[in-house]
């Protein structure tokens, strides 16, 4: 499933890349706009072009197989 990714561009944070419609996704003018991906792994991949320690957001960007537990 194709979905659109952001990442946190906050300067003393870590650059966390969150997937459209996540919950604990920070404002928009904290986000840089990283395009459509079918896998966070892709995000989070792009995102490392401009922020090497970008990470994936714990809560949405896991592996789109993951169940949720919540
Ligand atoms: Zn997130």
């Amino acid at each position: 499933m194709v979905m659109h990714y952001y990442v946190d561009i906050r300067p003393h944070h870590k650059h966390q890349v969150h997937r459209e419609g996540c919950t604990i996704i920070p404002s928009i003018q904290y986000l840089q706009y990283l395009g459509m991906f079918e896998t966070s792994d892709k995000a989070v991949a792009m995102a490392r072009v401009v922020y090497e320690h970008a990470t994936g957001c714990k809560k949405c960007a896991k592996p789109h197989t993951a169940k949720k537990t919540t």
